[in-house]
């Protein structure tokens, strides 16, 4: 029964076209069927944060069409399809009303947007932005002069502000952490980031939370939990990124931060597979684009029929504020050591070194940010 069934990939992110034309490098014939709950659009989604710098919109960002993909990956898509289950034991995945055999089942289904849960009455003012439709949206309410806030100040509410600086609109950005991008960069690095946005004229309200947002006469009232109102006409939710487990667990497939995984990229069950923001690979938690390329080019050769295991090597992100280029390779979670900086002003190089002076993460912003790929031959790969 399996043997005629398709190869299943659910999702067509970075991860799922990835995958798909990885394998069709190996393999010309072997089906191949593609589900997505959306309109299967081939674009990237880091461009997401760049579309003003780049005098680019929601279209302008798209880079091939569904039609096009399925006839250059020879492969059948599935559009608007919502995956609802998957039955293990049978090879099915369980789709709104239908089922569909696979012989082997990739999740490639992402990550959900966190929601806050907020009181007031203005909550079609409020966009998350994670995929090509939230941003064609968000562009749509955007008017010429808007006022927009950002609840959120990582790497995707900092790329945001900066962009929406160069496209001339109002920024303010509102997050609990005395730095921006707290999670990612040292504190020397961050304050440099910040201190360029705040030049380009982001206006930053930091260690305060938004607990509250009204309809206003002209867009909405955010209310601040240090008893601030700021004035805004469109908000930008971006307080965070959670990985789809539930139908995973729901299936038995064992779950933790993300789908769990193996360096195979096997999960608990049988035939199903996981990569990209969804998965949880060897107990890390990526959500970028390098790692899940490293795991599309494996697992397109185990699936194609040599069991191959992923290698992270070093994964530097590089964190798009034209306005103060910053590159970071964090240390590795739990590593002991400290941060030593050098610094011109916004110009900052802060290594991570342990008590024997080996270097074990970087950041680097300004003119420091050039040597962002001589520092990642000197940090360990996180496969070693
Ligand atoms: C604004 C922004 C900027 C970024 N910048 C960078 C950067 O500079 N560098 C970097 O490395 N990373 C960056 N990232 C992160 C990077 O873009 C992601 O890690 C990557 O795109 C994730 O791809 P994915 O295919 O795993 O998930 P997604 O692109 O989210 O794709 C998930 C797919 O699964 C489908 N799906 C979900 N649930 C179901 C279901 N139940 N049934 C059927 N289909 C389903 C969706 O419709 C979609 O097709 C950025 C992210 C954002 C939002």
């Amino acid at each position: 029964m399996t043997e005629q069934a398709p190869i299943v990939i659910v999702g067509t992110g970075l991860a799922g076209y990835s995958l798909a034309r990885e394998i069709r490098k190996q393999d010309k014939e072997t089906r191949i069927v593609m589900v997505t709950a959306d309109d299967g659009v081939s674009y990237s989604k880091p461009m997401l944060s760049t579309g003003f710098t780049k005098g680019k919109d929601a279209d302008g960002l798209a880079q091939a069409a569904t039609e096009a993909m399925a006839e250059q990956l020879n492969l059948e898509l599935r559009t608007y399809t919502t995956v609802t289950g998957i039955d293990a034991e049978g090879h099915r995945l369980l789709l709104d009303g239908e089922s569909l055999l696979y012989s082997k089942l990739v999740l490639a289904w992402g990550a959900d947007v966190i929601r806050l849960t907020m009181p007031g009455d203005a909550q079609e003012r409020v966009f998350p932005i994670n995929d090509l439709e939230d941003y064609r949206a968000f562009r749509k309410a955007l008017k010429p002069g808007s006022r927009v806030a950002i609840m959120g100040a990582g790497l995707i509410g900092c790329e945001f502000a900066n962009d929406l600086r160069n496209g001339g609109y109002e920024v303010v950005v509102i997050a609990p952490s005395d730095a921006v991008m707290p999670s990612l960069l040292p504190p020397v690095a961050a304050n440099a980031v910040q201190a360029e946005l705040e030049s380009l004229g982001v206006r930053f309200h930091l260690e305060t939370v938004v607990e509250r947002i009204e309809a206003a006469e002209t867009g909405v009232t955010l209310l601040l939990a240090n008893g601030e109102k700021l004035q805004a006409d469109l908000v930008i939710s971006a307080v965070g990124l959670r990985p789809r487990t539930e139908l995973a667990r729901a299936a038995g497939i064992d779950a933790g931060r993300g789908v769990k995984v193996n360096r195979a990229l096997e999960t608990s069950v049988q035939d199903v597979y996981a990569l990209g923001d969804c998965a949880e690979v060897d107990g890390h938690v990526l959500l970028y684009v390098l790692p899940l390329m490293a795991c599309a080019r494996a697992l397109a050769k185990t699936l194609v029929g040599e069991r191959t295991e992923v290698s992270y090597g070093t994964m530097p992100v590089m964190i798009k504020t034209p306005c103060c280029p910053a590159a970071v390779c964090p240390p590795p979670s739990g590593a002991e050591g400290g941060w030593e900086a050098e610094q011109d002003g916004t110009h900052v190089k802060a290594l991570f070194k342990n008590a024997e002076g080996d270097v074990l993460g970087f950041a680097v912003t300004g003119r420091f940010a050039l040597e962002k790929q001589a520092l990642s031959k000197v940090v360990p790969p996180i496969h070693s």
